[in-house]
């Protein structure tokens, strides 16, 4: 039996990312979780059917996390005053290493995931650690809640602390049996093959992973050219490659199955080319870009040659869950990039940022980020009445004010493909 939602209200949404669409008190309607309407008038095929009426409220597509670390959600905040390289080995590499405890596990990823609940991320690309049980704790949870993710048991065989590395065979082996194990879960939640990224994977390790992507049909996720002392470590490790990107490419990690790359922040044209050529996904994380000083991805630059880009909170190298706050420090980044660095590129506008953090990033799962025909319902409710303000303001303008100004407390209700998510246990 076909399954009809009707949801009434302020109705936006970004199909391109110069297009921004706004409906006073429209409708969306969704048969089976998947948009079929969305306009100012209700089609009378659907007369007569309940409507949910949200009345002055927003409604606005659901945020795309494209790249979080969830086991690092206990040391959001913390050493901020380190670059990349240290800060992995101070604080990341010890934290992930308590995940050998599923139970830990259990304890922090409830509370990541009712965080993304809670500031409405209705679809997160995620890097667990190398534990493959305490993954699929993680990937319960997700589905549990009633949220879609793409999981990723991580892999690391060389380079790494003594306390956090897999030999290449266990590696392999763990992850060959977490993608089994993940076959047992439902659309929402699916595998994603991790290297941490090329300075923790042997050669072995990435040409064995990327069979298993090919084997299994499973996206890749990793990180790329964040830092320029990671840049010149992979150059030292793989003098045979032209470069960072490359060397994924040449392990059969980027053109295969779809990937998704986080960071990119100092790529050479060759290897935009390169990104442009397998569709690789650019998952841009602006808090930490400047938390650990990294540098500030070229999205603009990124986006004119064609390569796909979606949005990242990159807990914890970022500090905030919310993808609303992410989309703003995309903006304000992109705005000292154009005056300071390089004002051959324009900042990005408040339009091309919620595209980023809706359907750009969307695109990974499908159709996803919109209120198009054919897409996933994923929506927020944003009721914005508290946020007082004497004048009348325009759709458009009420959601850049809530995306500045506003929070979680003013998201109102979640859909997932259709169905409305309560808060998890
Ligand atoms: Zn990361």
């Amino acid at each position: 039996m076909q399954d009809t939602l009707i949801l009434k209200g302020h109705i936006l949404h970004t199909p391109s990312p110069t297009q921004l669409v706004a409906i006073s008190h429209g409708y969306i309607v969704a048969v089976d979780g998947v948009v079929v309407y969305c306009g100012k008038t209700l089609p009378s095929s659907y007369e007569g059917l309940p409507v949910v009426d949200y009345g002055d409220q927003l409604i606005i597509p659901g945020f795309v996390d494209t790249h979080a670390h969830a086991p690092q959600y206990c040391n959001r905040g913390l050493g901020m005053d380190k670059e990349l390289l240290p800060w992995l080995e101070t604080y990341t590499f010890p934290e992930e290493t308590k995940f050998n405890d599923p139970e830990y596990a259990r304890l922090v990823y409830s509370a990541f995931v009712r965080d993304l609940w809670r500031h409405g991320t209705t679809r997160s690309i995620l890097f667990g650690t190398i534990h493959k049980d305490s993954t699929v704790v993680l990937m319960k949870l997700l589905e549990e809640a009633g949220l879609s993710a793409l999981v990723g048991k991580v892999n690391m065989d060389r380079n790494s602390p003594d306390f956090l590395i897999e030999t290449t065979e266990q590696s392999l082996a763990d992850t060959k049996a977490w993608l089994e194990a993940s076959k047992s879960f439902g659309p929402l939640v699916k595998p994603i093959i991790t290297p941490r990224f090329v300075p923790s994977c042997t050669s072995e390790l990435m040409r064995g992973l990327g069979e298993l992507a090919k084997e299994y049909d499973v996206p890749v996720q990793s990180h790329l050219s964040e830092n320029y002392g990671e840049i010149e470590w992979v150059s030292a490790l793989h003098p045979e490659s032209d470069s960072y990107t490359d060397v994924y490419y040449e392990h059969q990690l980027m053109g295969q199955t779809p990937t998704v790359m986080a960071h990119c922040i100092h790529l050479s044209d060759e290897e935009m080319d390169r990104m442009e050529e397998t569709q690789t996904m650019v998952s841009h994380c602006p808090y930490s870009n400047v938390n650990l000083s990294s540098g500030i991805a070229p999205i603009r630059k990124l986006l004119e040659h064609h390569i796909p880009v979606g949005l990242g909170s990159d807990i914890s190298g970022g500090h905030a869950v919310s993808m609303a706050k992410v989309l703003m420090e995309a903006i304000g980044l992109s705005k000292m990039k154009w005056v300071e660095v390089d004002n051959q590129y324009a900042p990005l506008t408040l339009r091309e940022a919620f595209y980023l953090a809706t359907k750009g990033g969307g695109t990974f799962f499908g159709k996803v980020g919109s209120f198009e025909e054919g897409y996933e319902l994923d929506a927020l409710i944003i009721d914005d009445t508290s946020m007082f303000d004497a004048n009348e303001r325009s759709l458009e303008e009420r959601l850049e004010r809530w995306i500045y100004i506003g929070d979680d407390r003013h998201i109102m209700k979640r859909y997932v493909a259709g169905r409305l998510v309560e808060e998890p246990k």
